[in-house]
């Protein structure tokens, strides 16, 4: 990929990208990370406060990424750090039942009616994993629904995905993956009931699940179409499947009770992550006490975790929860809404095609006129635009996702100092975004 120049450069970030580099596959731990979608160098960041987050050069970015989510309150909050640095001074693990992990399952649960029993994990990859486990083994069932563009973690049996046409048997995605790990997978087009309806019809009695994003946020923001998941509920109802929830993005984000408090479909399970764990390692699963009745050790369905309930994690995580009431909410959704128009207004006025989707307060900016309903059309956004703009907006100071498929994340500590910064910034990036050619 050619690199755009910018007049910026960020030599402390190289240096550490060039010895990360000689360590670990690609100089990141996880890989959207290495900038590979925008080119250029990934910033090396040292410290965050707030809606601000500084890298190894010194320079200062208003944060539009929220380590992907989890950030909610901004960095360094002080309430959650105080919670942490007592929980450490407690001890970091144990290995054993803490009063921690009850007071956090207890508050999800009190969020969420139909979460009646939770199991913590360590991320939401561990989480859907064992989600689809735990169907797979309630409904001595083996196959299972997903759909193109949603991301469920790099479960081996979830990477798939396929191109288009209805009840596809996926193929692997990625070496390693195995036929046999993927052939139970069969991948739809988002926002396509008949798709599914057809899929049920063709494959009686073998389907375990439906899995979805509650409101995708891996492919942009791509929210469900009215009428979709209730559609994808009761037709897992008809046919004896679960509609398992993915809301380890949306959760206790797009509202207190996450999407489920949006569009009060009731799943049968429910997947949780990033916001529940206050910037630590902590995810869950969890609904239908039935259904989560079968889980070890309580019934046969094996699952577990050295560091599951962590008890600095849950602490983190609890305090978190415990500060986002609905004003929170409010604000962050003032915020949102503020900064959507402000970005329609910089690109429309450059003559940018574009449409800004939202969930709530998750939002994204496609490069398309029409609006995003499923992978394809995601797919179709002229992406290269992003480039651009991503780069100008690095270069006045704002950090936005890296890549064109992610969606956008605010905090409450945005106020309008860090807001009138990314206004700015926008001008300057919707004419490069305007500028921007398509590679040859
Ligand atoms: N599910 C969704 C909807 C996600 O967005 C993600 C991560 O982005 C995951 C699952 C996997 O979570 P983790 O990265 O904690 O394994």
């Amino acid at each position: 990929m050619t690199v755009p120049s910018y007049p910026y450069e960020a030599p402390a970030s190289q240096a550490l990208f060039d010895r990360a580099a000689a360590v670990t596959p690609g100089g990141v731990n996880s890989p959207v990370r290495a900038f590979r979608a925008v080119g250029g160098t990934p910033r090396f960041m040292v410290s965050g406060s707030g809606p601000y987050l500084t890298d190894a050069d010194g320079r200062e970015y208003v944060d539009l990424v929220c380590s992907w989510g989890p950030m909610i309150l901004g960095h360094s909050r002080p309430e959650v750090v105080a919670a942490v640095q007592e929980a450490v001074a407690r001890g970091t693990s144990f290995g054993t039942p803490g009063e921690g992990e009850v007071a956090l399952a207890e508050e999800m649960v009190a969020r969420i009616a139909p979460l009646e029993q939770v199991r913590l994990v360590s991320s939401g990859t561990e989480a859907t994993m064992s989600a689809i486990r735990l169907a797979r083994g309630f409904t001595r069932r083996a196959k299972v629904v997903k759909f193109a563009g949603c991301y469920h973690g790099h479960v081996d049996s979830l990477l798939a995905s396929a191109g288009s046409g209805v009840a596809t048997f996926a193929l692997p995605d990625t070496p390693g993956v195995t036929g046999a790990q993927a052939g139970d997978t069969i991948v739809l087009p988002y926002n396509d009931l008949d798709a599914v309806r057809t899929a049920f019809e063709a494959h009686p009695g073998e389907i375990a699940c439906v899995i979805t994003e509650a409101s995708p946020g891996n492919m942009g923001v791509v929210p469900p179409l009215p009428g979709f998941n209730q559609g994808l509920k009761d037709l897992c109802a008809q046919h004896g499947a679960l509609y398992v929830s993915d809301e380890v993005m949306t959760g206790f984000r797009t509202s207190k009770a996450g999407w489920f408090g949006v569009d009060g479909v009731v799943p049968d399970l429910m997947t949780f992550g990033k916001v529940m764990g206050g910037g630590f390692p902590a995810a869950a699963f969890g609904g239908r006490a039935d259904v989560m009745a079968h889980l070890a050790p309580a019934g046969p369905v094996y699952q577990a975790g050295t560091l599951s309930g962590n008890p600095v994690a849950t602490a983190a995580g609890l305090a978190q929860l415990r500060l986002l009431d609905d004003a929170a909410y409010e604000k962050l959704n003032a915020a949102s809404t503020r900064l959507q128009g402000l970005i329609g207004e910089a690109l429309t006025k450059e003559g940018v095609a574009h449409t800004v989707q939202s969930a709530s307060n998750m939002f994204s900016v496609f490069f398309s006129e029409t609006p995003v309903r499923d992978y394809e059309d995601a797919k179709a956004a002229e992406s290269f635009r992003f480039t651009a703009f991503f780069h100008s907006m690095l270069a006045s100071g704002v950090y936005l996702p890296p890549s064109a498929f992610e969606s956008w994340f605010l905090s409450t500590a945005h106020d309008d100092a860090a807001l009138e910064r990314v206004a700015d910034a926008l001008p300057a990036a919707a004419r490069a975004a305007a500028g921007a050619k398509a590679a040859a």
